[in-house]
């Protein structure tokens, strides 16, 4: 099954979004407990302080074994008071402060302490017993929560930010691949328009050149011939631009079978001699290559080899002089088309092969196209298991270098 790329960006970035969501609320929550350990430390120092100044003061330790009078718990509320200020503690709390009774198991008590109680034990030096001492805070989870206020509001604010930002590129990758296929769609159709038209003018330039017997004229026989050469350039547009389409989207598969390169190259050469002679170009084939036998549909590799030679001409200046040769390197043939042209400048190496690019010249191209032939190439030659790559700087000439696996 085809993945689609587009889904596979939008479902992987999805995950991502949602761990990064995951990790954020575990901050939040971790940053809560934090605060209540640091908080619940600072309480324990408060209780470990207040007690050890309790079990300093013999009168007081023995008051509070028989309940203890309001003085007593006024000297106790302020020296914890002093403690809490120590430890920077600012909330309101409780304490209570009773015998403990000898058979108590201190364990269980510490364990079955509420979350905002601590609990400690004082020896009162006057006789045996113990004391046992509970400092409460009851709105100790409300300040936990006025501390988490902050870090909370900025979390949800950022969250809010990046569920915003995604949903937004997300929704715009959408709509871009949208339009990107309706436009493609558009452009199909109205390729696909052209065809008749196209046939029919073919068809009309051969009965004008048959009934009219325009051979003897030389002057309409040059307009036909005009009429009927750009009429076959249409055509081998409008076939490329189908024709990719339909080998993008799989809807046809390549017929490979088993060619023999140079020849190949040959009738290439042999089919545009035309073209070479109209622009006096002058080509020199350097066919080096021992084993030139490829596994390939001949039909589009043909079209593909026509495309480079083609612009070899279109973007030359002067007489053009190309060279086309071939050599085995490894396992692959090689062939290499190289022009006298206006060369393609570095920055365009890149993008050369992109569909629909042409090398920006202002709004003026002399050279018409639709910068489809050498996505084609490309996308030819990379469905046969080979390569392309090229060398050039501007006003320098161009070679396009091409490897394919030998059969
Ligand atoms: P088209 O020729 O129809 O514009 P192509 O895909 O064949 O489309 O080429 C894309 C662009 O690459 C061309 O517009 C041209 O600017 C540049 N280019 C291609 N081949 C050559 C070359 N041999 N020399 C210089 N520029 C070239």
């Amino acid at each position: 099954m085809k993945i689609n790329r587009t889904y596979l960006f939008i479902v992987l970035s999805s995950i991502a979004l949602l761990i990064v969501l995951i990790i954020q609320v575990n901050w939040v929550f971790n940053i809560a407990k934090i605060k209540e350990d640091i908080f619940n430390d600072k309480a324990k120092m408060v209780l470990a302080k207040t007690l050890e100044a309790l079990g300093n003061d013999k009168v007081t330790c023995g008051n509070f074994e028989k309940g203890g009078s309001k003085n007593d718990k006024q000297k106790v509320d302020s020296l914890l008071q002093t403690n809490m200020k120590l430890y920077n503690i600012h909330i309101d709390y409780t304490f209570e402060i009773n015998p403990a009774p000898s058979n108590e198991n201190i364990f269980t008590n510490y364990l079955n302490l509420p979350q905002n109680s601590f609990q400690g034990c004082v020896d009162v030096p006057s006789s045996k017993s113990k004391l046992n001492f509970k400092l409460i805070f009851p709105e100790k989870e409300e300040f936990i929560l006025a501390e988490m206020r902050m870090p909370f509001f900025i979390s949800i604010v950022l969250i809010l930010v990046v569920i915003i930002i995604s949903w937004r590129t997300i929704f715009s990758v959408l709509k871009e691949k949208k339009i990107a296929e309706q436009t493609n769609d558009f452009l199909n159709n109205m390729t696909h328009e052209f065809k008749t038209p196209i046939t029919n003018i073919a068809l009309a330039t051969k009965m004008i050149t048959k009934e009219l017997r325009i051979e003897k004229n030389e002057k309409q026989k040059k307009y036909t011939d005009i009429i009927q050469s750009e009429n076959d350039k249409l055509k081998f547009q409008v076939e490329q631009i189908l024709g990719m389409t339909e080998l993008e989207r799989g809807e046809i598969p390549l017929h490979q079978s088993k060619v023999n390169f140079d020849e190949l190259i040959e009738s290439v050469v042999h089919c545009m001699h035309l073209q070479f002679e109209n622009c006096n170009a002058k080509i020199n084939l350097e066919l080096n290559a021992q084993n030139n036998s490829l596994l390939a549909d001949a039909v589009h590799l043909n079209n593909a080899i026509c495309n480079l030679l083609d612009n070899a001409i279109k973007y030359s200046t002067s007489n053009p002089i190309i060279v086309i040769k071939t050599f085995n390197e490894r396992h692959d043939i090689v062939f290499t088309i190289t022009d006298n042209g206006i060369g393609i400048d570095k920055s365009f190496h890149e993008k050369i092969f992109d569909k629909y690019f042409r090398v920006p010249t202002g709004n003026l191209h002399e050279v018409k196209g639709f910068g489809i032939g050498l996505a084609y190439t490309k996308f030819i030659i990379e469905k046969h298991g080979g390569a392309i790559s090229l060398k050039s700087e501007k006003e320098k000439g161009t070679t396009f270098i091409i490897s394919l696996p030998n059969a």
